[in-house]
């Protein structure tokens, strides 16, 4: 009888083990979720602004042209302010 009684709480021990188990396993799964989440936004939100140093539009940096420190809206702009020079004057 005391055998019988030993399995039984042999057995609800890992019933709650395992119920404990996924529990802690659901929690850590839904923290991941949420952090991934939180990265997600972090990745999207600062979205750098540059001025093209030609037309002095602003436009977000993945669009941009970079050369060296200096930022384009487009190729065409890049090589026009390489070919002109930044100290050339405007007529
Ligand atoms: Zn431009």
């Amino acid at each position: 009888m005391g055998f019988i009684i030993f399995r039984l709480i042999i057995f609800l021990a890992l019933v709650w083990a395992g119920i404990r188990l996924l529990r802690t396993y659901k929690q850590k799964k839904l923290e991941f979720e949420e952090r991934h989440e939180k990265e997600n936004s972090l990745k999207k939100k600062p979205q750098q602004m540059v001025q093209c140093r030609f037309c002095n539009i602003h436009l977000p940096e993945k669009d941009a042209v970079r050369h060296e420190k200096l930022w384009f809206c487009c190729h065409e702009h890049r090589s026009h302010f390489l070919d002109q020079g930044p100290d050339k004057p405007e007529w």
